[in-house]
């Protein structure tokens, strides 16, 4: 029996061939093939600059440093998301707070976090950062929640770790048109991949610098940049701020430049997927993923949720006899304040029911560019099996 897992990268001679040219060519780091995969990003994207990282974790702290949080600021996003989300937060020494989830969308409740913005206000305690998260690839409602900042001035940075190659409205995912800033992650299960890697994308110069500076260790050769008078000697740098060092390689950015080339015939074989999938399994106990009027999946996650009032099994009884049966499901995500290191900061269960509700009857069920018709119709086939 073949184990099918909930998603998995594809990798191809082309690409093998690029990383293997690095591989034998001068500079493994800090070369030309960075920037080159930073203009691809924005060529696709249309943002005016992207500044590529070792993993959208590391794009996500550089992302709120640019932002300048710090000890006293407040984030916020939801919890139905990966814990590297809120981590940045902490990271800066800031506190964090989450809006709970709409239900169909299964994304950041706009009633929710107009009404929690209506309360912040009044006690004083406005987020400086909110962080829309695109679960499984399907954008939140962009448009809204810039409303809202201009409302109650706060920045946005998208996490849109599994959203490259979506699309709001008439603007792609990483165009910046509703955010200060937006991340991908190019972790080998998400759209893309580089090995490990992130980017941060925006269209403003002054985050794109700072961004740039904190990915490598807050140094400039820049001489207009520079604290002190510069140098004569040509190898002169300062370090102006306190950075890491975040930086992806070049081995790295070759492998994303060639995966590129595929992200339009990646997106369109995850959708020719999802399709079967909303065909053949509308007549379950369960729902399928609503997609908004406004939005373009790049369908990283297919989320079914079953619906236990007409199922005699639970969700965790459902979720081992399809493991048992080479059905890799997965759950995305345990609500973020539901991990110990968060109730150790005071969270407790019932904060976001909605997210809470979710936990207890979403699955995964596998989606990737390489799943063949034959494997798409075993998972189908299990599912029917299972699911009663
Ligand atoms: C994968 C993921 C991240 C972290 O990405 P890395 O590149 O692994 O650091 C952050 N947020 C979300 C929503 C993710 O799915």
């Amino acid at each position: 029996m073949k184990k099918i897992k909930y998603g998995r990268q594809e990798v191809t001679k082309d690409d093998i061939d690029s990383v293997v040219k690095v591989l034998n060519s001068e500079l493994l780091t800090q070369g030309p093939v960075v920037p080159e995969f930073e203009d691809a990003l924005c060529n696709f994207t249309g943002a005016n600059y992207a500044v590529a990282s070792n993993s959208a974790t590391s794009a996500l702290h550089i992302a709120c440093m640019a932002l300048e949080l710090g000890p006293g600021d407040i984030l916020w996003t939801c919890p139905n998301t990966f814990v590297a989300t809120s981590n940045c937060a902490i990271y800066c020494g800031a506190s964090v707070d989450f809006i709970d989830i709409d239900p169909l969308s299964y994304n950041i409740s706009i009633k929710d976090l107009e009404n929690k913005l209506k309360a912040a206000k009044l006690s004083g305690k406005l987020p400086k950062i909110v962080i829309p998260v695109h679960l499984s690839g399907q954008p939140c409602q962009m448009q809204e929640i810039n409303n809202l900042s201009k409302e109650y001035g706060f920045k946005i940075i998208e996490d849109a770790s599994h959203a490259i190659g979506a699309k709001y409205k008439e603007s792609l995912v990483g165009s910046c048109e509703y955010s200060d800033i937006t991340v991908f992650s190019f972790h080998p299960v998400k759209i893309i991949t580089t090995g490990e890697g992130g980017a941060a994308l925006t269209n403003n110069d002054e985050i794109a610098n700072k961004l740039r500076q904190h990915r490598s260790h807050g140094i400039t050769s820049n001489p207009n940049e520079m604290m002190q008078r510069p140098k004569k000697e040509l190898w002169n740098y300062q370090q102006i701020t306190l950075g890491y060092n975040y930086r992806m390689t070049d081995i790295c950015a070759a492998l994303g430049i060639s995966q590129m080339k595929r992200l339009s015939e990646i997106i369109n074989k995850r959708h020719a997927i999802a399709r079967r999938y909303d065909k053949e399994l509308s007549s379950l106990p369960l729902s399928i993923p609503w997609q908004h009027p406004d939005t373009f999946s790049s369908y990283h996650l297919y989320i079914i949720r079953l619906d236990l009032d007409k199922i005699t099994k639970t969700h965790p009884v459902i979720h081992d006899e399809l493991l048992d049966l080479g059905i890799l499901v997965n759950l995305h995500y345990i609500p973020v304040y539901r991990q110990p290191y968060y109730e150790s900061m005071g969270f407790k269960a019932g904060y976001c029911p909605e997210s809470e509700s979710y936990h207890r009857d979403a699955l995964s069920i596998p989606i990737y560019p390489t799943l063949t018709e034959q494997e798409q119709s075993q998972v189908i086939t299990t599912l029917k099996k299972v699911i009663f």
